[in-house]
């Protein structure tokens, strides 16, 4: 007895869970285990005031609880914010499951999240994200029907990517608006940074509108496909952070807005799908601002997959998802507006805006 509240104490001590959870204002957070199949897994329920958290399972080797526990907190909280900007009635949530995805997974596991799933009620919709595949999805799907984004062929909203480069562009094409005058990207040089699956798609849009467009991908085979495609510039590696540009698209990895990077970046734009790109959201934001670089918000610009999978919830039709998407045109410009008269970054005026929303429905709920 003894030995195990030492050991509860040593736990509590070095991963103060519920401490961090109050730090980021986190509803649930919910630990699961099963010994056969080997699963461990965290769901993190950040916010529901809006609606059912919804937000997608990644499957990573962590290399160790905490960092789990940090990413799932962090995750978790960007889906409350990104569905509050977006106008859907969703909350944020996010799971992760700690093992390798290349040699962990089995339908026993994903069987066995989906039980987890499915005893929190709805109360959390789950997705696909990093590491995990449909057929995973397929797997969880048996046990519940709280997951979204599965095949059209399933009955799902299918491949969010392309709505997800639409309301990119959307974004895109807004902040062209207000840094150059004209929401033409013609003759604009834009660097995709990442063609893979949201990259290829931008690149599509950008060329339509009669951009010059640079892409680069540690994927040799793919860079070379669609830079012939699209006859694209390609460029290599690090020197994507040296080229004369004036619109930086980042779609490939999170926290490429960094130190390093942001003395070097010559756009005066930067509009991407990655999600999380400032490595430091308030360093970095407003060394962006003080250099004169508009930045488009990630998690504002890069919800269309989210517009998309919310048909599955909400029952809205395809046609009113890529109208909510056209309107991330509008938001973003509103951001804009927000940002320079209350002297903000970009990233804080929108992250006062998705609050505001969440702030306002708890108030009207609680006179219900
Ligand atoms: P993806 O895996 O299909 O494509 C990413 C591409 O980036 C790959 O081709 C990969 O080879 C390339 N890449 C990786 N590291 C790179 C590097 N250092 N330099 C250049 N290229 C590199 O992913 P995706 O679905 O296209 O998503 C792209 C980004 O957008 C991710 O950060 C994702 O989290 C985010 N996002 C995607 C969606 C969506 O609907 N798919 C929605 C919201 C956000």
């Amino acid at each position: 007895m003894s030995d195990l509240l030492e050991l509860i104490e040593k736990t509590d001590q070095s991963n103060p869970v519920i401490a961090q959870m109050m730090t980021t204002d986190h509803e649930q957070v919910v630990f699961c285990q099963d010994k056969a199949s080997g699963l461990k897994a965290i769901i993190a329920i950040h916010d529901t005031t809006l609606g059912p958290a919804l937000g997608g399972t990644r499957m990573w080797q962590y290399n160790n609880e905490l960092e789990a526990i940090k990413d799932v907190l962090r995750l978790s909280r960007g889906m409350t914010y990104k569905a509050s900007i977006s106008g859907l009635n969703l909350g944020g949530g996010k799971a992760v499951i700690i093992g390798d995805s290349y040699t962990q997974k089995s339908e026993a596991l994903f069987r066995r999240f989906g039980k987890f799933v499915n005893s929190l009620n709805g109360k959390y919709i789950t997705a696909e994200d990093v590491g995990i595949s449909p057929k995973d999805m397929e797997y969880v799907n048996m046990e519940t029907n709280h997951v979204s984004g599965l095949p059209k062929s399933l009955g799902g909203s299918g491949d969010p990517s392309p709505v997800t480069a639409y309301g990119v562009f959307m974004g895109m094409k807004a902040a062209a608006k207000v840094q150059f005058g004209t929401d033409s990207l013609a003759g604009k040089r834009v660097v995709v940074q990442g063609v893979g699956h949201v990259g290829e798609y931008l690149v599509k849009h950008l060329t339509n509108d009669g951009a010059l467009v640079t892409i680069s991908d540690i994927n040799t085979e793919r860079v070379n496909s669609v830079a012939k495609k699209y006859k694209a510039d390609v460029v290599e590696g690090d020197l994507i952070y040296d080229l004369p540009m004036d619109i930086y698209a980042p779609c490939a990895l999170g926290a490429t807005i960094n130190d390093d990077t942001i003395g070097r970046l010559k756009a005066s734009v930067i509009a991407g799908a990655a999600n999380n790109q400032l490595l430091d959201e308030v360093m970095h934001g407003a060394a962006l601002k003080d250099k004169g670089v508009l930045y488009a918000p990630d998690f504002l610009i890069n919800a269309g997959g989210l517009i998309n999978v919310y048909r599955e919830v909400s029952g809205i039709s395809e046609e009113r998802a890529m109208e909510l998407t056209e309107d991330i045109y509008n938001t973003t410009l509103n951001i804009f507006d927000l940002a320079s008269a209350n002297n903000l970054t970009t990233h804080e005026a929108a992250l006062q805006l998705a609050q505001a929303r969440i702030k306002s429905v708890a108030k009207i709920k609680s006179k219900l």
